[in-house]
């Protein structure tokens, strides 16, 4: 099966034994009938499996061409389990421009159950090396970094994982299955929050794991069970529902996102605009060949550096709406220093460019026209 078609078919086969239905049904219960003890048709307690929340799972397993899925009851939460396969005293390397909340669950959390976290630029592959010892486990890679769309290089990175017997997990939120799969550029986990893009429609918390590894995912399974942060059967329903759709809105996200990068390029009270489909991106070669297009995510610094003038630009827009989030149908903008990336300390915001000028836009699936329109009376 090709994408598209995974997309509406992936993992889909026989969700309704009983009566066929085409949409798998929403199993609201959270237990199942025995007929003697153990007796069962697959399925004894919803913390360890239901049945919709298993359609999800397949099919988030088939757009990420990996073999086993497993959802959760948010992104971080996914994060979260992956964390817990290490032990005090282990180490794992970070890309240092990451989601504030996995910044904040990696230093307020887990530094504290004694695992280390270094958190290192890795546009440049190779300075991963010079941060790995006999107790480093895993590598954590986002890409496009958020906010500063950052693209890091899966394969380079993979090589120098496997080179260190070291795991390498992807948060693939920004990307999407759509434009890229990590597990194919030798990825060992891929993760998402399916919050984003997979849901699309911003009406749900979600967030997914996707592993090759028959031992992994058990021991990843093992976790989601003990530790228990699933999510329900009808946010299941939700995201197996957004994903059926997810080829076609990535499409016109990629379309409005170059037309809106290339217009605030050009706009007078713009300075810098971080979109990985610029030419003049430093990383543009590598986005090129490991994603399928550029994506709708773009940020972008007000021409006079102020605080002021970026929090006047959000309060001014219109069709966009000021709000924490991304990828879904309707276009959003932030202001990641007092957002989405306050939980990170300043010192730390501005070595990777958060600065208080940054605006962050997630491009959704309206009218280009109206969008540029917004963009430019709210700069105006
Ligand atoms: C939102 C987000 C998360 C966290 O996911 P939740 O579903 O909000 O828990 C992790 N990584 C990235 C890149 C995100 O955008």
């Amino acid at each position: 099966m090709k994408f598209n078609t995974k997309t509406i078919h992936g993992g889909q086969e026989n969700t309704d034994p009983a009566y066929g239905s085409v949409m798998p049904p929403i199993y609201q219960t959270s237990t199942y009938k025995q007929t003697t003890p153990g007796g069962h048709k697959g399925f004894e307690y919803s913390r360890s499996g239901n049945p919709t929340r298993t359609a999800l799972e397949n099919a988030l397993a088939s757009i990420e061409n990996g073999k086993y899925g497993l959802a959760f009851g948010s992104g971080l939460a996914a994060i979260d389990a992956v964390i817990k396969l290490f032990k005090p005293g282990d180490e794992i390397i970070s890309t240092s421009d990451l989601y504030g909340g996995s910044y904040r669950l990696f230093t307020k959390i887990f530094e504290n159950l004694g695992i280390k976290f270094h958190f290192i630029g890795m546009h440049d592959a190779a300075r991963i090396e010079d941060h790995i010892n006999e107790n480093t486990r895993l590598i954590w890679v986002e890409t496009p970094t958020n906010p500063m769309m950052n693209i890091i290089d899966i394969a380079a990175v993979s090589k120098i994982a496997k080179k260190h017997d070291l795991l390498l997990a992807v948060d693939n939120t920004f990307a999407t299955a759509y434009l890229q799969q990590p597990l194919d550029l030798g990825a060992d986990i891929v993760m998402h929050s399916a919050t984003k893009y997979l849901g699309g429609h911003s009406d749900v918390v979600l967030g997914s794991l996707v592993v090759n590894d028959q031992k992994l995912a058990e021991k990843l399974y093992f976790i989601q069970n003990a530790s228990g942060a699933v999510c329900g059967p009808m946010d299941s329903f939700l995201v197996l529902r957004g994903i059926k759709t997810l080829h076609i809105r990535m499409q016109r996200h990629c379309e409005n996102g170059a037309a809106i990068a290339k217009f605030l390029k050009s706009h007078p009270k713009v300075d810098k605009v971080y979109w990985p489909g610029f030419e003049d991106h430093p990383n543009h070669e590598i986005a090129k060949e490991q994603m399928k297009g550029f994506g709708g995510m773009i940020s972008f610094t007000t021409s006079d550096g102020t605080l002021k003038s970026a929090v006047k630009v959000v309060e001014n827009l219109k069709v966009f709406t000021l709000a924490e989030s991304l990828g879904g149908v309707e276009s959003l903008a932030g202001h990641p220093a007092s957002m989405t990336h306050a939980s990170i300390p300043q010192e730390e915001r501005a070595k990777t460019g958060v600065v208080d000028s940054l605006i962050r836009l997630s491009v959704g699936i309206e009218d280009e026209e109206d969008l540029i329109n917004d963009l430019k009376q709210a700069l105006g």
